[in-house]
């Protein structure tokens, strides 16, 4: 169970599953009940599975929680939410092929319909398991005349030289001319504080503005081309959530909380 500074179990307050609740009900609930106490953590209560039963079933989390000197079979353990999954993705249609002929995309790089707006626990390693299958019978069959993946046909996005430093009509900033080298931590934080659990417009045309104003670097070894990649998905994921406006999922519009968060009183969702 899942305990405040006070010893309180409190997802009960949010949903009436508790701890049971789609993952990003809880998850906002912790980050929620975490502000509310001034950034003190809230905690996870395993004591009543005991020493036995948790070192067999979680021996990940086990010698990981005895490693930062926790005996989580003794104590609750303090917990925060984590990005642990990216929905969406390179659309692929049910083998796993995506919009340009010859290229498969399986796992968690692909978007392939199955997870909805809120990933449900485990279905991604079994999603990898079963579309690598599909992907593999569909290449090793011969290539039919004419194939409709489903998916959108791929366009080229304008350049971002032709965009200056502007936003568009749909809010998204585009790189300046004068853009700037960046940091990973100050990306990370731009993500965390303005498109993690809980977005406005506001916030989110902080982060493009900027991301924007960001230059992504030149790939010279592994960690310089993470961080180009890290810049490209952050501001893909962005403009998404710009675009969408209404709640759904994991992703949370608290400009706009529309029917996500139907369980907790109106005040509170206002
Ligand atoms: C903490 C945590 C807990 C999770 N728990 C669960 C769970 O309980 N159940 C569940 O179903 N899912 C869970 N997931 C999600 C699941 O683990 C992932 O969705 C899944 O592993 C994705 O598999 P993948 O093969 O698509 O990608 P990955 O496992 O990320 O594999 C991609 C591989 O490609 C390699 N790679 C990357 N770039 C390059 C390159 N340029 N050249 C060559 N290689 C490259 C990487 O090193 C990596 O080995 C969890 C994820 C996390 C982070």
């Amino acid at each position: 169970v899942v305990r405040d500074r006070d010893g309180r179990r409190f997802l009960d307050e949010v949903d009436a599953r508790g701890e049971l609740a789609p993952r990003d009900v809880v998850a906002r609930a912790v980050w929620r009940r975490t502000v509310e106490q001034g950034g003190e953590p809230v905690y996870l209560d395993a004591t009543a599975l005991g020493a036995a039963f948790l070192a067999s079933r979680f021996p990940g989390l086990d010698t990981a929680c005895r490693a930062t000197g926790f005996d989580w079979s003794r104590e609750p353990v303090p917990i925060t939410p984590a990005a642990h999954y990216a929905m969406g993705g390179v659309v692929t249609d049910l083998d796993g092929r995506s919009s340009l002929p010859g290229l498969f995309a399986v796992g968690e790089t692909a978007r392939t319909g199955v997870h909805g707006a809120n990933r449900l626990a485990s279905n991604s390693l079994l999603e990898a398991a079963v579309f690598a299958d599909r992907a593999v019978r569909a290449f090793a069959a011969p290539p039919p005349q004419v194939r409709n993946s489903g998916a959108d046909t791929w366009r080229a996005r304008p350049t971002e030289a032709a965009h200056g430093a502007s936003t568009d009509a749909s809010g998204v900033a585009h790189d300046a001319g004068s853009a700037s080298t960046f940091r990973r931590d100050d990306l990370q934080a731009v993500m965390w504080e303005h498109v993690g659990l809980e977005r406005d417009a506001d916030g989110l045309a902080a982060a493009s503005a900027r991301l924007a104003s960001w230059r992504a670097p030149v790939v010279r070894d592994r960690h310089s081309a993470e961080d180009r990649n890290l810049l490209d998905l952050a501001r893909l994921t962005v403009a998404a959530a710009i675009a969408r406006h209404e709640s759904v999922g994991a992703h949370f519009r608290s400009d706009a909380p529309g029917s996500a968060y139907r369980s907790i009183p109106e005040q509170e969702a206002a």
